[in-house]
């Protein structure tokens, strides 16, 4: 763990072995090195800025104890730091409220939003079978009855899309009326997951190229009409910078109460999540790893951190 950080630190630290506390000097040039590896792990500048200005404290005048190099105590001082950045602990779903429980989906068109949908409501309706414990804590611990309604009226294709993938999962979806607006399939979605005893209902919002106000405003009106218990943007992790102008203009229009980050199974270093977690505040609540409906994951901060790190 932590090979190229540690190689890059241990080049920076190698004339100060044996030195009792961290100097101003040598914490700079370690942050210089941090600060490369997180650009290259795709962290936005400002979060990057953020970062560094938090940890710069802590690092200076830190004791170096007897059995660590000075290189290892910055990267333990790094790690923590980051690991707390990213909200410390697995976050769960918070559905405790009264049936039907909504799930708002939220995103850029191709991030992976209908595909999440499906996973989520596939992951709540199977419950802890086949599936270690500790992966999914208290939010998957019960078998949950899951309705799933696509309001993307924009392509013609999605709502489709979300019914195949409701039969693939076995998770019933909301019959398709051809020329229904998305409010009146949010209120019909409604209506039947209250009549039909549903416990859990994932409304899956239209995707849009870029942040449109007509779009922010149509899902506005959704989230006041649906009253979700969790709204969840989805991210892709491979959008790197970008990542940052999505998440903040969702999050100033709509309350999001967790993101979701998909293709974490890629190449990309997983700087959008300590991207997208400093600029809502708002926790990474679950990871895509891939394109099957059983391919989603707790976020574990301690992960993504050293997978940031390099
Ligand atoms: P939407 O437009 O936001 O609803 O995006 P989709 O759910 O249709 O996903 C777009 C593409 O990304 C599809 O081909 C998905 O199979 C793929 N995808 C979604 N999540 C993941 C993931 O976690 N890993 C990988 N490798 N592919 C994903």
């Amino acid at each position: 763990m932590f090979e190229g950080l540690s190689k890059r630190l241990g080049d920076v630290f190698d004339k100060l072995r044996g030195r009792g506390a961290l100097s101003e000097a040598d914490v700079d040039a370690a942050l210089r090195e941090v600060r490369t590896a997180l650009l290259e792990a795709d962290v936005a500048l400002p979060v990057v800025r953020q970062f560094v200005d938090e940890v710069r404290p802590k690092a200076i005048g830190a004791d170096v104890i007897r059995s660590v190099t000075p290189g290892q105590m910055v990267i333990k001082i790094v790690n923590d730091h980051l690991v707390e950045m990213l909200g410390g602990t697995v976050a769960d779903l918070d559905l405790g409220a009264i049936p039907p429980v909504v799930i708002l989906m939220v995103g850029l068109q191709g991030s992976g939003k209908t595909t999440s949908s499906a996973k989520i409501a596939y992951r709540l309706s199977q419950g802890p079978q086949g599936m270690a414990a500790e992966m999914f804590g208290g939010t998957f611990s019960t078998r949950r009855k899951v309705l799933m309604a696509s309001l993307d009226t924009r392509r013609p294709a999605a709502q489709h899309q979300l019914k195949v993938l409701g039969e693939q999962t076995g998770v019933p979806t909301l019959p398709i009326v051809p020329l229904e607006m998305p409010l009146a399939i949010t209120r019909r979605a409604l209506e039947t997951a209250k009549r039909e005893g549903f416990d859990v209902l994932i409304l899956d919002t239209a995707g849009r190229l870029s942040i449109d106000e007509e779009l922010m405003k149509e899902v506005a009106d959704i989230s006041d009409l649906a009253k979700p218990k969790e709204t969840l943007l989805v991210a892709d992790a491979m959008t790197g910078q970008d990542a940052v102008n999505v998440a903040k203009a969702f999050n100033d229009r709509l309350a999001v109460t967790g993101i979701v980050l998909t293709r974490v199974d890629g190449d990309a270093r997983g700087g959008a999540a300590l991207s997208m977690r400093a600029v809502t505040g708002r926790p990474v609540k679950l990871i895509g790893v891939g394109e099957k409906f059983d391919a989603l994951e707790p976020f574990h901060p301690d992960r993504i951190a050293s997978r940031i790190l390099g």
